[in-house]
């Protein structure tokens, strides 16, 4: 067990992840977001005990009870998973896990994937002018251009990996990044990267790629 409380880990400005699962744990989250937030569950079990104590936090909210034990937490956690009733069962080796598999529709080999910029291809799954939701597949060892964010940008890998300023992110990761952050990603050598990223406001590219399509498009920053 670590030695920080859930309180402590909610109230550090430096932990928008531990924000995000206390979103999740509310039912705050837009569809796509909430699909991110239980496929990293999934993939990646060392966030589910935080989250079972956010539920519990949540439900003591409304009634005071004894806290679970922790392994009853857990079961009760994978009941949760195992009664989402999915619609399209997952390959035992798929890359989207169920809940974003529930979300897509399709195995990631049967999506129209576009050409966004040499290196990238990808999928738009939704689109609204509060942001968007995409698959990214984007080739090993490439760079993504460097970019800013007008809101936050939650990106979940589920192939590969990449890195940036903030570290290093591989399959079940979940990176986020704000509007502060001027970043480059890149990834891995030797294996393609898929991620599942969902924005809230649309990516302000910069560097060289950022000026060229600020001409092109008469854009002002
Ligand atoms: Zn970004």
């Amino acid at each position: 067990m670590s030695a920080i409380s859930t309180q402590d880990r909610l109230q550090d400005p430096a932990k928008p992840l531990d924000a995000l699962l206390a979103a999740y744990c509310v039912g705050a989250l837009d569809r796509p977001a909430h699909a991110l937030v239980a496929s990293h569950l999934l993939l990646n079990p060392k966030n589910r005990r935080f989250v079972a104590a956010l539920e519990d936090l949540a439900a003591g909210e409304v009634e005071r009870v004894e806290p679970a034990p922790l392994s009853d937490r857990d079961a009760r956690l994978a009941a949760v998973f195992a009664s989402a009733s999915p619609i399209v069962a997952p390959a035992p080796q798929s890359v989207l896990p169920a809940p974003l598999l529930r979300l897509v529709g399709s195995e990631i080999s049967d999506l129209r994937w576009r050409k966004k910029i040499p290196g990238v291809r990808e999928y738009k799954i939704s689109e609204s002018i509060r942001g968007e939701a995409s698959l990214l597949w984007i080739s090993g060892g490439s760079r993504v251009p460097s970019h800013t964010h007008e809101g936050s940008e939650v990106t979940l890998v589920l192939q590969g990996a990449f890195s940036d300023v903030t570290g290093r992110y591989g399959r079940g990761d979940i990176a986020i990044a704000d509007a502060d952050l001027d970043h480059r990603p890149m990834t891995s050598d030797g294996e393609d990267c898929i991620c599942f990223a969902v924005t809230d406001a649309p990516l302000r590219l910069t560097g060289p790629v950022g000026r060229i399509l600020d001409r092109f498009f008469g854009r002002t920053h």
